[in-house]
């Protein structure tokens, strides 16, 4: 580690921590380092969809010609075909949702890293303690290692320890972790033509996501890695409450009939019950998230991702908010001169950054509701519900909220 001027510790080597790794280890001023604690740096799951507002964030620290997108497979979507998959109008066309490309995830992961240089990322360093200290933090990692930094951003996921070392002095009955939201989900990875030849080779004329909405539950397709793979996602009300702290269990054939039991005759269920069930073990996981979450930061700790912010995937969002939070931070980091500036970036990250991210959560698991049926199966009270939903965080003007963010960093730092 060299003696730049201000130097940052990020704790978590996901799509959050290599997106602020990013937007960071370019800055002259700024030495930063990865400490992931899987002994490679890997994504598991299968795609992640990146809309709009997460590619002008990503744009705004990797530039565009470096084809990250590209290079990971990316494929741009026509849009997410919003239908009705049961019911009596099952197969009605509620909304065409302008939605951006469907990735691989760990093909993402290895765009992101790719820059990096390999002296900056650490894997097999879990970290155990934050010992704060007069001027920065001292980390502490399982295998002994001890670290002095400046400061440390937190990307280490839904089960943060960070974020525990942040809410660290909570009162009794303030729970600040994460709990189960309501829903469960069971996604597999198939090649194109057995979708194709299961589902309907209409359904693949174009790249589009097809989101189907109905009784209790909820249906998607997407495709990517190249247009050789499709993504096929069956969601549910968790009406039995079943999960352990695993948030797995396994899914039978007889769990999807019930759970799809007014789908079946419709445009959609049958076959992708069949794609659901063909793989060595068919598992559903129950969807967590984080309610509350008082502040970002404490001092000069910091949370982002989905230590911040973990969110169910009903919004498609989540990631693309980890790549805005990697945006403000770099913007932010481009202009400290000191480390006594870090808590005053800090702030102003946290102001710019909690508001919009709680809405995405809050946003996220109304709109679990909404898909799974629970207000409704109205088609055009959906439309008129659907049609707008996205565009708080789609719209998002990049340049004015870095603005906003650097308009309060400003502020602080010359308050301290
Ligand atoms: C089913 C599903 C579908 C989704 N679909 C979308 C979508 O379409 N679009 C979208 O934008 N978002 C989507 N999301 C959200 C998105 O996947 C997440 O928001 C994003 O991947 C979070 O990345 P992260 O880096 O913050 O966390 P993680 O991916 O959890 O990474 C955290 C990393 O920290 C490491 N770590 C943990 N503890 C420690 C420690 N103590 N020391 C060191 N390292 C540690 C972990 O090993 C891990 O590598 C979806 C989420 C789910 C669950």
């Amino acid at each position: 580690m060299d003696n730049k001027l201000i130097r940052i510790a990020i704790i978590g080597g996901g799509l959050a921590g290599a997106s602020a790794a990013n937007a960071l280890f370019h800055l002259p001023h700024v030495d930063v380092h990865v400490f992931e604690s899987a002994p490679e740096f890997s994504e598991r799951g299968a795609a992640v969809g990146l809309s709009v507002n997460a590619q002008r964030a990503l744009n705004a620290f990797i530039p565009p010609d470096k084809g990250v997108l590209q290079k990971a497979g990316a494929v741009a979507m026509n849009s997410s075909r919003i239908i009705l998959g049961s019911g009596k109008d099952a197969g009605t066309v509620i909304f065409d949702l302008k939605t951006g490309v469907c990735v691989h995830r760990a093909s993402l992961l290895r765009e992101l890293l790719r820059p990096l240089p390999k002296e900056i990322l650490h894997p097999n360093k879990k970290l155990v303690a934050i010992n704060p200290k007069a001027s920065g933090v001292e980390l502490v990692f399982k295998d002994g290692a001890l670290y002095d930094f400046d400061a440390v951003i937190g990307a280490d996921g839904i089960f943060s320890f960070v974020r525990q070392h942040v809410f660290r002095d909570a009162a009794p009955g303030e729970d600040y972790g994460p709990s189960p939201a309501g829903f469960w989900d069971c996604r597999n990875l198939v090649p194109l033509d057995k979708a194709k030849s299961t589902l309907g080779k209409e359904l693949f004329e174009d790249d589009r996501r097809y989101s189907w909405i109905g009784d209790g539950a909820f249906i998607m397709h997407d495709i990517l890695e190249d247009r050789t793979m499709v993504q096929c996602i069956v969601s549910a009300i968790d009406k039995q409450q079943s999960f352990t702290e695993s948030r797995k269990s396994i899914l039978t054939r007889q769990d999807l009939n019930e759970t799809l039991n007014t789908w079946l005759g419709g445009p959609i269920a049958s076959g992708m019950i069949d794609l659901t069930l063909n793989q060595p073990d068919t598992y559903k996981y129950s969807q967590w998230e984080h309610k509350t979450t008082p502040t970002y930061f404490e001092d000069r700790v910091c949370l982002m991702g989905d230590a911040a912010h973990a969110s169910t995937p009903w919004m498609g969002a989540g990631a693309g908010v980890a790549v805005e939070d990697a945006m403000v931070l770099g913007a932010l980091f481009a202009n400290i001169s000191s480390p006594k500036e870090i808590t005053a970036a800090f702030k102003a990250y946290d102001m710019v950054r909690r508001p919009r991210c709680q809405k995405v959560v809050d946003t996220s698991r109304e709109t679990g509701l909404l898909f799974c049926g629970e207000f409704g199966l109205d088609v055009a009270e959906l439309r008129a519900e659907i049609s707008t939903r996205w565009s708080f965080i789609l719209d998002l003007d990049m340049e004015a909220h870095r603005q906003e963010a650097m308009k309060y960093f400003t502020q602080y730092k010359n308050n301290q």
